[in-house]
């Protein structure tokens, strides 16, 4: 049988539209793009399994190889929508141009499935001795549900798990996690020369603002990670909105926050220190101030830098393992094993017009799929 080529593999990928956006405008399914992996898949001797994880999203769950443990290899098979006119190529396209493949996906992170696809199909199996696992999810860039209903009803707990995000080939052992709310105090409105009149939500939010500033402070004191360029977790005002003209009572004022927790803060734990905060302000103004997530809070992501996953992978890569700002589904398959993110292209990429792979990651990466193959499931 003839198999599919690198490029064949890596342009039907890109050329299959799986974008997913909390908008729904834009919000596709993935079925397509998962079919076509799950025959490669098939095609290079793997066991495929497609599990529908809400209407039209699915994660692929692949196989090869028996017993317990293995390596896990794992990405996202959405993406981000695109800028309209801000591309150069065809978003839905791989072209090939400046030492680059282009399109939306090459890095972040279809592309990434294409080159474990060319790792296995060069492989000798005959000395294989743990399976090796492939797990491509929906939903990554809006709610994390793939890797959520992976983890929550994992058939099977692997050794190890390479999440291929684009990272230069860097290890990357740890992230902060993100959580944003809407803080929203509803006042009553009125003309400006009578304060009785009106409950003045600005007045209101104004005490919000302190305390979360002093809960800004409390985080930076008690919490600290020394793995982190920033040491501690953070909390940004990034958003307010209140009022129309200076001669009304401010009947209603918004506020968009974000807090970056270091992995070890659980989002229970955070989420119980955010209302903590906002309890006495709460009190004084009851029913007035109501906070809303603004989307699915991710936790932070450590693999202890002392783990032998880290050593090996080092190694394996010819360099030292890094922590990053961004987030990934580590959070959620870390919890099923030791978790490192590795993959090709660089973070710079993602989530830009004419997003590309550099031709110089593609033997380095098919390289370190190899080798971390045969150090975690052969003998
Ligand atoms: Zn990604």
């Amino acid at each position: 049988m003839q198999l599919p080529s690198f490029k064949e593999v890596y342009s039907g990928l890109i050329s299959t539209s799986s974008i997913s956006s909390s908008d729904p405008s834009w919000d596709e399914g993935n079925q397509l793009v998962i079919e076509k992996l799950a025959t490669w898949l098939k095609d290079v001797g793997f066991e495929v399994e497609m599990v529908e994880a809400a209407a039209g999203k699915f994660n692929l769950i692949a196989k090869k190889g028996q017993g317990e443990g293995g390596l896990l290899l794992a990405g996202h098979s959405d993406t981000v929508p695109f800028d309209e006119g801000r591309w150069n190529f065809e978003p839905h396209a791989l072209t090939e141009a400046n030492n680059r493949f282009y399109g939306l996906g090459t890095a972040d992170m279809k592309g990434f499935f294409a080159f474990i696809i060319e790792a296995v199909k060069k492989i000798d199996w005959s000395k294989q001795t743990k399976p090796v696992y492939i797990l491509a999810t929906c939903d990554e860039e809006t709610s994390m549900l793939g890797a959520k209903h992976f983890t929550d009803n994992a058939p099977f707990k692997p050794d190890y798990c390479i999440i291929g995000e684009p990272t230069s080939l860097v290890p990357i052992r740890g992230h902060k996690g993100h959580v944003a709310n809407a803080v929203r105090v509803t006042g009553k409105s009125g003309h400006s020369s009578d304060p009785a009149l009106g409950v003045n939500a600005i007045e209101i939010m104004h005490e919000v603002l302190f305390a979360l500033m002093q809960l800004r402070d409390r985080l930076i004191k008690e919490y600290h990670h020394p793995g982190f360029a920033i040491p501690s977790p953070t909390l940004n005002l990034g958003h307010i909105h209140g009022g129309d003209s200076a001669n009304r009572i401010c009947g209603c004022c918004e506020l968009h926050y974000d807090v970056r927790p270091l992995p070890g803060i659980s989002l229970d734990g955070l989420d119980n220190m955010l209302r903590g905060a906002l309890k006495e302000v709460q009190a004084k103004w009851p029913n007035r101030i109501e906070v809303t997530p603004l989307h699915d809070a991710v936790p932070g992501f450590e693999c202890e830098h002392s783990h032998p996953f880290v050593a090996g992978m080092e190694q394996l890569c010819q360099t030292p393992s890094q922590t990053v700002n961004y987030c990934t589904e580590a959070p959620f398959l870390s919890q099923l094993c030791p978790t490192l993110v590795l993959g090709p292209g660089s973070i710079e990429q993602a989530h830009q017009p004419d997003e590309f792979l550099a031709f110089e990651f593609i033997d380095p990466t098919i390289n370190i799929l190899s080798k971390a193959i045969h150090q975690y499931c052969f003998d």
